[in-house]
C-alpha cells in the first residue's frame, strides 16, 4: 500500500487523489469509509505510480535527458557551467537555473518579438527568470513583462499562451471577464492550451 495523506473536507462531494512533491494526498468527504478510502486507492493504484514516476523524473541527475522545446537534451554534471550544443554542463541546481535562463534568453526571444509585433505592443520589456511558481508578470508601472525560464521545458505552445497572457494585462491587470476576453479574442485556445500544465512540476537536479 502506497503511504499517503488524508484530508477529511465538509464541502467535499467524491473522493479525490492529487500527487504533490512525490506526496499523494487524498481529499475525503467527512462520511466516507477508511474501507472505501482503502479500496479507491487500490483503483487507481496504477494511475498514482504513472504520476509519481513523472515527478520522479523531473529530478534530474547525471546522463538524465530533458527535453527543450521537444528537444533532447542531455544534463552532465561537470566542473563547469555551459550549455553546448545539447548538453547541459553543470555543477548544481544554481548552474542549472543559469543555464536555463541563458537558454531562455535565445529560444524565448524571438518568440516574444514576434507576438509583440503582432499585438502592437513592441515596447514592452521583456525579463527572463527561473521562477518557482508563476509562469510570468507584467508590470504596467515600469511596462515589463517578466517570463518564467523555466518555460523551455514546456512547448511552444504553451510558451506563446503566457507570452499573450502577459500581453493582455498591458489592457487589464485583472483576471476580469474584459481580460479574457481580450485574450481569447488572440488566442481561442488559450485554457486548453494551458490545461496541461495546471500540475507541471519545474525539473531539478537532485
Ligand atoms: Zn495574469
Amino acid at each position: 500500500m502506497i503511504p499517503y495523506k488524508l484530508i477529511r473536507k465538509g464541502n467535499c462531494k467524491r473522493l479525490r487523489i492529487r500527487i504533490r512533491q512525490g506526496e499523494v494526498i487524498v481529499t475525503s468527504p467527512y462520511y466516507e469509509s477508511d474501507e472505501r478510502i482503502t479500496q479507491f486507492l487500490k483503483e487507481n493504484q496504477e494511475w498514482i505510480v504513472n504520476q509519481l514516476n513523472i515527478q520522479q523524473s523531473s529530478l534530474l541527475k547525471d546522463g538524465d535527458t530533458i527535453s527543450v522545446f521537444g528537444k533532447p537534451y542531455t544534463i552532465c554534471i561537470s566542473h563547469t557551467c555551459l550549455v553546448k550544443d545539447t548538453t547541459f554542463y553543470i555543477r548544481h541546481q544554481k548552474d542549472f537555473e543559469l543555464c536555463t535562463t541563458f537558454l531562455s534568453e535565445n529560444l524565448l526571444e524571438p518568440l516574444v518579438k514576434d507576438i509583440l509585433r503582432q499585438v502592437k505592443l513592441n515596447d514592452i520589456k521583456v525579463q527572463y527568470k527561473p521562477f518557482k511558481s508563476k509562469w510570468g508578470s507584467f508590470n504596467a508601472r515600469t511596462n515589463t513583462m517578466k517570463l518564467n525560464s523555466y518555460l523551455i521545458y514546456t512547448s511552444k505552445a504553451f510558451a506563446i499562451s503566457v507570452i499573450l497572457h502577459e500581453c493582455a494585462h498591458y489592457y487589464e491587470m485583472n483576471h476580469s471577464k474584459r481580460f479574457y476576453d481580450i485574450l481569447e479574442s488572440w488566442l481561442p485556445d488559450y485554457k486548453k492550451i494551458q490545461s496541461p500544465y495546471k500540475h507541471f512540476t519545474f525539473p531539478q537536479i537532485q
